[in-house]
């Protein structure tokens, strides 16, 4: 059972106000852990929701699930969860291990982008794997897209060199990045990421760059512990939260949003290239209880 249909049983519990009691709360509690929030964010939920009843001498259940919303809402926003596309071409770096669904995120991504009326490139720079580039060649056909790619092994740098100085010759809008996703050691990623910076700066220094980390949700907590190490590495600006639709748990959102204080940008929902969703905190609390 997901995250909605505990909360909204939690409230089904309890149908009158009169029948507000500590069980109410545990059982919330209880809930949002369940749906993978985390238990330190579930308690101070809770704790908040207990002190804004009292405070506010809140008496409808209408009020109560109006103030959860809003303590909910007040977790995701960490920070804005619009893209910043600025200069010509603005840059997005994409990163995260193998198998989150990188690739068809870019691809989803690059869709989305066009359909807006911008200029796409899309830039193999995850050359460790010769079949990398080929898979995001096969999404750039699907997204309608360029891509510049280069042999396997060559350098990320030297292939994201070329994307913008064929960005900049073709008036492009913006430049979306992959990155190796096996590069596990911190080190390493610290390095990559630190020359790919210095190549965007030096050759697009109006523009702004973006570095998104793909997580899995269906990885729960786990996939938090793998984040932490890219967020203390890479400079994340955002997250974009795949395979949504194959997990009940939608509280790992919440937890991400808290637990690394990055925001949720966008949401993987499918296979299918329509399938990527900008991601709307007040939307999606608005459902939930
Ligand atoms: P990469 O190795 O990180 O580049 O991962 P891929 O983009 O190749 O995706 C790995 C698998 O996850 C593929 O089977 C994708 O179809 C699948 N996938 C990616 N995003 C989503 C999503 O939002 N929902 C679902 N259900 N599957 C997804």
């Amino acid at each position: 059972m997901g995250l909605f249909q505990i909360l909204k049983q939690a409230f089904t519990a309890v149908p009158t106000f009169d029948d507000l009691n500590d069980e109410f709360y545990d059982s919330l509690e209880e809930a949002l852990i369940l749906a993978d929030v985390g238990a330190e964010t579930a308690c101070d939920i809770v704790a908040q929701l207990r002190k804004r009843v009292k405070e506010r001498f809140i008496g409808r259940m209408e009020e109560v699930k109006d103030a959860l919303r809003d303590i909910l809402r007040s977790k995701l926003e960490v920070g804005d969860s619009a893209l910043t596309l600025e200069g010509k071409p603005a840059v997005v770096l994409v990163i995260g291990v193998n198998g989150v669904g990188k690739t068809t995120s870019i691809g989803k991504l690059a869709k989305q982008l066009k359909s807006q009326g911008k200029k796409v490139l899309l830039c193999a720079g995850d050359t460790f794997r010769a079949a990398a580039a080929d898979q995001l060649e096969i999404w750039s056909q699907r997204a309608g897209v360029d891509i510049v790619r280069q042999n396997e092994g060559a350098d990320p740098g030297a292939v994201l060199f070329d994307a913008l100085q064929a960005a900049k010759a073709r008036g492009t809008d913006v430049v979306l990045c992959d990155t190796a996703g096996r590069l596990h050691n911190k080190q390493n990623l610290m390095n990559e990421l630190a020359k790919l910076r210095k190549i965007i700066d030096r050759e697009c220094p109006d523009s702004s760059c973006e570095t998104l980390l793909v997580l899995d949700a269906t990885t729960g907590q786990n996939g938090l512990i793998q984040a932490r190490t890219f967020k203390e590495t890479a400079g994340l600006t955002g997250i974009i939260l795949t395979k949504l639709d194959g997990t009940a748990k939608g509280g790992i959102v919440i937890a991400i949003a808290q637990e690394l204080g990055v925001p949720v940008k966008f949401v993987g929902v499918g296979e299918g290239i329509d399938d990527l969703k900008p991601f709307d905190p007040a939307e999606f609390v608005q459902g939930m209880v």
